[in-house]
């Protein structure tokens, strides 16, 4: 998945391997504070994309 998150404390982009599991947790490789596993960035991700999408269409009256 094409997804991008930041550290909580450095705004430091967090990077993870391609093969990463959704129990493995993501640490900032700059100051090495810890963003939670995966699967919850993964949530949080689609959760802010979906959020997105519904504000557009509310915008648009297009309920
Ligand atoms: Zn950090």
């Amino acid at each position: 998945m094409d997804a991008s998150a930041y550290c909580g404390r450095c705004r430091t982009r967090l990077e993870w391997p391609d093969d990463i599991a959704d129990s493995d947790e993501v640490v900032c490789p700059s100051c090495g504070e810890s963003a939670g596993t995966f699967g919850s960035l993964r949530h949080d991700a689609e959760q802010a994309v979906l959020d997105k999408i519904n504000g557009v269409i509310e915008g648009r009256g297009l309920k």
